[in-house]
């Protein structure tokens, strides 16, 4: 494992970061036996978020007493001063310390939100008295919106960008990543297996070590898991004809149009169980429609209660036609029941 300097924090962080959404799955003694074992294998940059459940408190109680050697990053989605002051103090008592290293402004992909935050006695004003007052060491942001991202880049007043990246969401690779590395801002990078959809780890890794000044941060839910990623680390990169093809696969299979399953849609009003039946069409390509009809029954009979309020649309950072595209899938289940005489 080699050791970085993120963007201009100045903050010494491992090659490869550790999300800390996967361990609230986790019992605490299974989420400190992961976590604990991460830093053996020489990671020491987590990242976890007020948003993110249990996780900062089982981080917490993993390096207690350690604190000096690790660096955390955690996240408050308030806009509004007293929530993200609320936020940062249940994050210092959750994590067992008196400071964070770097305390980012979550998801703030709209303009609506950024005025709200950046607005006198917002969040962005109650962060930066902490950062003066030490419980802050540094401040970034994160996104989904790469317009909104690239813009709060340019305002110079974030340490580090969070960002989506993988071979198939690569936007980044543009203007985003130029202005991160023109203005020394940290980019750390979210979903390195593009939510799920990239099953496999080397070829997802293989593409991201390319930009060494990137930080991933992969989820992990055992210690084999730390042990898969750890190790790619341990040889040089090399990405060669036959891995730029099977990117070049991923991409034609999954298209432009694909969700990335992090949530932000549901819940439906009407009782649609929206992500994964989003997902509805990878599934019966990667398992075949007799196994997907099976495993995405109850997910997907909930579709035609779909109304089309457009309320998930709204809350979408992909701005997915989300109705429609249910529709499709759902035709394509009843046409994989139709054909294995399954409905
Ligand atoms: S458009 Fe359909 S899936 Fe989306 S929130 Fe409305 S009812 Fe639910
Ligand atoms: S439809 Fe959009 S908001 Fe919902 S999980 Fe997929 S990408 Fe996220």
């Amino acid at each position: 494992m080699q050791y970085r300097t993120l963007g201009k924090t100045g903050l010494t962080v491992s090659e490869v970061g550790f999300g800390c959404i996967p361990i609230i799955r986790l019992d605490t003694q299974q989420a400190i036996k992961t976590l604990r074992h991460a830093y053996e294998q020489g990671i020491t940059f987590y990242d976890t978020a007020n948003a993110y459940r249990d996780s900062e408190a089982k981080l917490g109680q993993a390096f207690a007493g350690m604190r000096d050697k690790i660096v955390i990053a955690t996240k408050t989605g308030r806009r509004d001063g007293a929530g993200a002051q609320e936020h940062l103090e249940n994050s210092l008592r959750m994590l067992q310390t008196d400071y964070i290293d770097l305390y980012q402004l979550h998801q703030v992909s709209t303009e609506k939100d950024w005025a709200v935050a950046s607005a006198a006695g917002g969040a962005l004003e109650v962060v930066t008295l902490a950062k003066k007052a030490g419980k802050i060491r540094q401040i970034g942001v994160t996104s989904h919106s790469l317009t909104m991202a690239e813009r709060l880049v340019k305002t110079g007043l974030f340490s580090t960008i969070q960002f989506p990246f993988n071979f198939i969401e690569d936007a980044a690779q543009g203007e985003l990543r130029k202005l991160a590395q023109e203005s020394n801002t940290g980019f750390i990078v979210m979903k390195p297996f593009a939510g799920g959809m990239i099953d496999n780890a080397t070829i997802a890794f293989k593409f991201l070590r390319q930009f060494p000044e990137m930080l991933p941060i992969p989820g992990f839910d055992s210690p084999e898991a730390v042990d898969e990623i750890v190790s790619f680390y341990r040889q040089p990169n090399v990405v060669n004809q036959t891995d730029l093809e099977l990117m070049d696969t991923y991409r034609q299979e999954l298209g432009q149009q694909f969700c990335r399953r992090c949530e932000y849609c549901q819940p439906c009003p009407h009782g649609v169980n929206i992500t994964p039946a989003m997902g509805y069409q990878v599934i019966a390509r990667r398992m075949s429609p007799a196994v997907a009809i099976e495993f995405g029954r109850s997910f997907m009979e909930t579709v035609p209660q779909c109304v089309e309020c457009g309320a998930c649309i709204e809350r979408c950072p992909y701005e997915l036609p989300i109705p429609e595209m249910l529709k499709k899938h759902y035709n394509m289940y009843e046409e994989h029941c139709a054909s294995y005489n399954k409905k």
